[in-house]
């Protein structure tokens, strides 16, 4: 394979330095195989951030594998002007997978794209031109997302495009109302509270203002929001929050939009879609990342209804829905039921954020354990406080973590939060020898 040195010359001539490698010492990936990666010296790493969540039913799954190589030999490409078989067949299945009236696809390449036709949709549908997305989520990057993306790290320092909002991050351990985990006395681990936090009624209250107050009468087009924030850090929103944001955002004229580009197709576990969680029907569904197990593809799904009032103007995408991404994203629905993965996120989710929890009764510097299925955060702080471990430390941590066999996820608003996302196909022993590894890691940090 290629040296580091030469690497090192080619990223550093021709590569802009806003794309960044996240060891010290970069990685040299040569293969993947399901949950793991193996560098040039023939190191084996077990992938517990999955491409970030893009990877779903494992690296080089023979099964997708063998799906797109029969399709390479057929045919690659023919735009949505002409009928390809494999897009009907696929679409069928896709939109099996969803509620209610969710049944018109469009399909494109990315997740920004998807987010981008998103709003597009629904200013075509409601005639309204406002946008609301939550504090610190990640939507995409494109220069009409520079609005809808509120991560700061992610936000290039230009004003946020006309008529975007950012609605109060009901986050249940920095949110500024709280919520079941803001105290340190509190029992951290999953939201437990019986019915609603007592938060989000405040944050629906600010919603409510920004509706009123800030967005022009009558304006608002839609809400966008994560089902558990992914960039940001494995952040769940109070129980109710989402579903009272729903119908706030409806009763004012708006719709509402689920951004399942990182916690659909399975890897929440109790459902196939994050939204379902929360007891949400959205008008307007865009998933990226997980629907092609790391194969360029991305979808927007709707209904009959948003999808006729999008007339206007044509609409064209060269690449959505190319034959291979067609073949490769019916496959990956098909290894996904047959695999019984998302059953696996429920359980092995339940077993692992049970491990973790443990983990952190016994190392302060774990503040904050959350997640649902194999989609997991854990935010690191000065021990017995709330600040953020220093980025020093944090480094350390991370880059010890790949020495000892694991690459994991970083995120959070302090980037202070370790994120686990693996493929879908992980077992016990993996979730038993993470544990292992991040316990033997941070035991150094409990000062
Ligand atoms: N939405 C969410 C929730 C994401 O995490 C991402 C990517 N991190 C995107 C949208 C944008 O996807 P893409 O990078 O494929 O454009």
């Amino acid at each position: 394979g290629p040296s580091m040195e030469q690497t090192n010359e080619i990223k550093s001539n021709f590569f802009p330095p806003s794309v960044y490698n996240i060891y010290k010492t970069p990685l040299l990936l040569h293969q993947g195989h399901m949950q793991y990666l193996y560098d040039y010296e023939g190191r084996k790493y077990l992938d517990l951030f999955g491409g970030i969540v893009t990877v779903s039913v494992g690296h080089c799954h023979p099964k997708v594998v063998s799906a797109l190589q029969k399709q390479i030999h057929t045919l690659w490409h023919t735009t949505n002007i002409y009928r390809h078989p494999k897009i009907y067949e696929y679409i069928q299945k896709l939109v099996a997978k969803l509620p209610g009236e969710l049944k018109v696809v469009y399909l494109v390449n990315s997740g920004s794209e998807a987010n981008d036709l998103a709003t597009i949709l629904a200013k075509a549908y409601t005639g309204n031109h406002d946008i609301i997305s939550l504090q610190n989520g990640y939507h995409g990057y494109s220069s009409a997302l520079m609005g809808l993306t509120a991560t700061q790290s992610y936000r290039m320092p230009l004003p946020v495009p006309p008529g975007f909002y950012h609605a109060m991050l009901p986050d249940p351990f920095r949110g500024i109302w709280g919520g079941c985990r803001d105290s340190l006395s509190q029992v951290p681990g999953s939201c437990n509270c019986p019915d609603e936090c007592v938060s989000t009624e405040k944050y629906i209250n600010q919603l409510k203002e920004l509706l009123e107050n800030s967005v022009p009468a009558g304006r608002i087009a839609g809400l966008f929001a994560e089902s558990i924030q992914g960039v940001n850090g494995a952040v769940q929103f109070p129980k109710g929050y989402l579903k009272k944001a729903h119908e706030l955002v409806k009763k004012y004229g708006g719709v509402y939009i689920a951004d399942e580009v990182q916690s659909g197709f399975g890897r929440t576990g109790d459902a196939f879609w994050g939204f379902e969680t929360h007891g949400v029907t959205p008008d307007i569904v865009t998933m990226a990342k997980g629907i092609g197990n790391g194969f360029p593809m991305a979808a927007v799904v709707t209904t009959k209804k948003i999808a006729a009032a999008h007339t206007q103007a044509m609409y064209f995408n060269t690449f959505g829905g190319n034959a291979l991404s067609a073949a490769v994203g019916e496959s990956v629905l098909d290894v996904i039921e047959e695999e019984k993965l998302q059953e696996n996120c429920k359980t092995l989710g339940a077993y692992f954020i049970e491990q973790l929890m443990q983990l952190q009764k016994e190392h302060p510097i774990i503040g904050d354990v959350r997640g649902k299925g194999l989609m997991l955060g854990l935010e690191l702080v000065i021990p017995f406080t709330k600040q953020p471990l220093p980025l020093n430390d944090i480094a350390t941590i991370f880059e010890s973590i790949k020495d000892h066999g694991i690459l994991i996820g970083i995120g959070g608003r302090y980037n202070n939060v370790l994120r686990i996302k693996p493929p879908m196909c992980i077992n016990k022993d993996d979730v038993d020898f993470s544990v292992s590894i991040l316990d033997k890691v941070i035991k150094n940090f409990n000062k």
